[in-house]
């Protein structure tokens, strides 16, 4: 029985930005640093980059703080030690009110939408405000799907399920565009039913394409494998996503977002064990995952040479 990492394996250019933003914050002196919700949907690397000194708070804490209390004092009760504080955005990006309430505040951010996120938010921004309705396919209440509805006067309608096409004016022209982790075939299934009940669309796919070019290979992968381990985290859509694509190339895929919910029962008399992760899995996890699982091999196999000795005696 052997491992195999994912040659593909590991974060995301938009997720890496954001954790680098994130780590230099943190090994600058004398500053605190804030992210508005986890960084990413990876509990494991939430928890180690709030071990090493990023405070996770809630945009909801900001709605009951007055402007003319200082913000800063308010995050950094402890303030006599600290003498900046600053805001990180996530990759996911956020609405235009935030930033203009971080601003009345005067509190420094460090953004870290992801450019990607970033095109989206101003693709959906300009049909908007040039007289289309925006319709987004993908997840309702997701941080990203947040950001981009506030691009357009919180007027866009996303498109997760066939009630919600109902939402949209059929007699207004258009825009249908993508979260950026949704599958192509969920966006190319939506957009066809979109066009059976509005007349004037315009198609844009705003799907990332890391994350289409991560699937097309993943699903080569999966194929070669006997058993395959998606490692990610439990709210990440494109944990799921890819998860939802191997299963349907390989029925023995399994979720998994810490090594101690391995089963070995998955592997029983099979080969080959796959390790693979969505775009904010980070590959010291992976590795975590590969180390474990090498270790079980090798103790499997003492097991088994100690009763076959036994059996010889
Ligand atoms: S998956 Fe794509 S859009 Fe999302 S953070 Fe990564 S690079 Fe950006």
């Amino acid at each position: 029985m052997k491992v195999i990492l994912d040659p593909q394996g590991g974060i995301c250019g938009g997720v890496r930005r954001v954790i680098e933003l994130a780590e230099k914050e943190i090994a600058t002196k004398n500053r605190k640093v804030f992210v508005l919700g986890d960084i990413i949907h990876n509990e494991r690397e939430v928890d180690r980059l709030n071990k090493a000194g990023l405070n996770t708070i809630h945009i909801k804490s900001l709605e009951n703080i007055k402007p003319s209390f200082k913000l800063r004092q308010v995050l950094t009760p402890d303030a006599t030690a600290v003498q900046d504080a600053r805001i990180l955005i996530r990759a996911h990006g956020e609405p235009p009110e935030t930033f203009a309430k971080l601003k009345k505040f005067k509190i420094e951010v460090v953004d870290g939408t992801c450019p990607v996120v970033l095109k989206s938010q101003n693709l959906a921004q300009k049909y908007y405000y040039n007289g289309y309705q925006v319709a987004i396919v993908g997840k309702h209440g997701h941080p990203e799907m947040i950001g981009i509805i506030g691009h357009t006067n919180h007027d866009a309608i996303v498109i997760e399920y066939d009630e919600d096409v109902k939402k949209l004016s059929p007699d207004k022209p258009t825009l249908v565009m993508a979260q950026t982790t949704i599958s192509p075939e969920k966006f190319e299934e939506m957009s066809e039913k979109i066009k059976d009940w509005v007349g004037n669309i315009t198609i844009r796919c705003t799907i990332c394409e890391s994350v289409v070019k991560r699937g097309e290979k993943l699903h080569e992968f999966a194929k070669q494998v006997d058993v395959l381990l998606v490692v990610g985290g439990r709210k990440s859509s494109n944990t799921k996503m890819l998860h939802n694509a191997c299963l349907s190339v390989n029925p023995n895929s399994y979720h998994v977002a810490t090594p101690e919910e391995i089963d070995t029962i998955w592997f029983k008399d099979l080969e080959t064990i796959g390790v693979t992760g969505s775009a904010s899995t980070p590959l010291w996890l992976l590795q975590e995952f590969v180390d474990t699982l090498e270790l079980w091999i090798k103790e499997e196999k003492s097991v088994k040479s100690a009763q076959s000795a036994v059996r010889e005696s």
